[in-house]
């Protein structure tokens, strides 16, 4: 039956996400989830749902879409919801990415973006990034990209642009900018406003990361209204479910439950880079919720992988794209010293 699939699709490779253990016996430290529960309104929100489930959800998430005017300032029109970031991302390349063009993206970064191209049977041209992970803004423009996958704050490096950068990057580049802000809940500042200023940018969030809702599955696309028309007819007619459109409206319009637990992270983000600064690690400046690190002289990040992982304390390390680094989550500070106590351990030749 070969015969019948698709060779671009038969030929790649499918993404492969981070480890998820199904124990809870982990310490985990390596897919960047919130170590704080989600605001109590989520559960209440939910739990108010479940008497509805016999029932679709509204089409375009509309809930959601209206909490996400009272907060970000942006008209329905400007909004896109889905099933996670992940998704309005597939979409994104679906409607903007053609067979016989090419994406473009600094690197290293998120390596979904490749997976999303080649399933478009186009591929991306990765860019370095220039010294410092600074944007390598001419290369990119003349890179002959047709769409442009930026993640600001990176991942897996933790580092960022600075939006006046980024907006000089969308102002020449020659077509399509996807900022994933992923992460940009961590950061100084963050490139929304950019989506108002220039036609072809469009901006990325995640309920996963600052929210805590990782298991809610909840992203939210910024763009034109022209924009956002055109990816909502290839979006899954229901694409986000009743507990989720709920949800993920209670978590946003709980602006002090959101600002508490971005200052615990923020707080324990400052804790764990000094800490690993103190044993001798080479650590990228963060801007996101979790640390890049080096270990000192002598011990590969592949081998402290290992050893951390046999002590159940699971950290990223990412084999082809940054050898010498881990990337380590932040979680609580008791997962923290926990960290800082393998780490110890490993070091003084356990
Ligand atoms: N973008 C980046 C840069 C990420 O690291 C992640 C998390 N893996 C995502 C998007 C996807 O997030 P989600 O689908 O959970 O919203």
């Amino acid at each position: 039956m070969k015969q019948n699939i698709l060779k671009h699709i038969h030929e790649m490779d499918g993404y492969v996400p981070g480890e998820q253990p199904q124990t809870a016996d982990y310490v985990k430290l390596n897919t960047n989830e919130n170590p704080y529960p989600p605001s109590t309104a989520v559960y209440e929100a939910v739990a108010c749902e479940l008497e509805r489930l016999r029932l679709y959800p509204q089409p375009m998430s509309d809930p959601l879409r209206d909490a996400a005017v009272e907060v970000y300032g942006f008209e329905r029109e400007w909004v896109l919801a889905g099933n996670g970031s992940d998704d309005l991302l597939r979409m994104f390349a679906q409607v903007f990415l053609s067979e016989g063009q090419a994406a473009c993206a600094p690197v290293p970064t998120y390596t979904l973006y490749r997976t999303l191209a080649a399933m478009q049977n186009s591929r991306v041209i990765e860019v370095p990034f220039e010294e410092g992970y600074r944007l390598p803004v001419e290369r990119l423009c003349t890179s002959g990209g047709a769409l442009l996958f930026l993640a600001n704050p990176n991942s897996p490096t933790g580092t960022m642009a600075g939006s006046g950068e980024v907006s000089e990057l969308a102002g020449r580049f020659p077509g399509y900018v996807l900022i994933d802000e992923a992460y940009a809940d961590f950061a100084d500042e963050n490139c929304l406003e950019l989506v108002r200023r220039h036609p072809n940018v469009g901006v990325l969030r995640t309920f996963s990361k600052s929210y805590a809702l990782a298991g809610l599955r909840v992203g939210l696309l910024f763009a034109r209204p022209e924009m956002t028309a055109e990816i909502t007819k290839v979006k899954d007619s229901y694409n986000l479910d009743r507990l989720a459109i709920a949800g993920a409206a209670a978590a946003l319009r709980d602006r002090e439950h959101f600002e508490r637990i971005r200052a615990l992270v923020l707080g324990t983000r400052r804790r764990l880079a000094a800490a690993l600064q103190e044993r001798g690690f080479s650590v990228l400046p963060s801007q996101s919720n979790f640390v890049m690190a080096s270990p000192p002289e002598g011990l590969g990040a592949g081998e402290m992988y290992g050893k951390l992982k046999e002590r159940r304390i699971l950290v990223r390390y990412f084999e082809r794209e940054l050898p010498e680094y881990l990337r380590i989550t932040v979680g609580k500070d008791t997962e923290i010293d926990a960290l800082l106590a393998g780490i110890d351990e490993i070091t003084e030749g356990g």
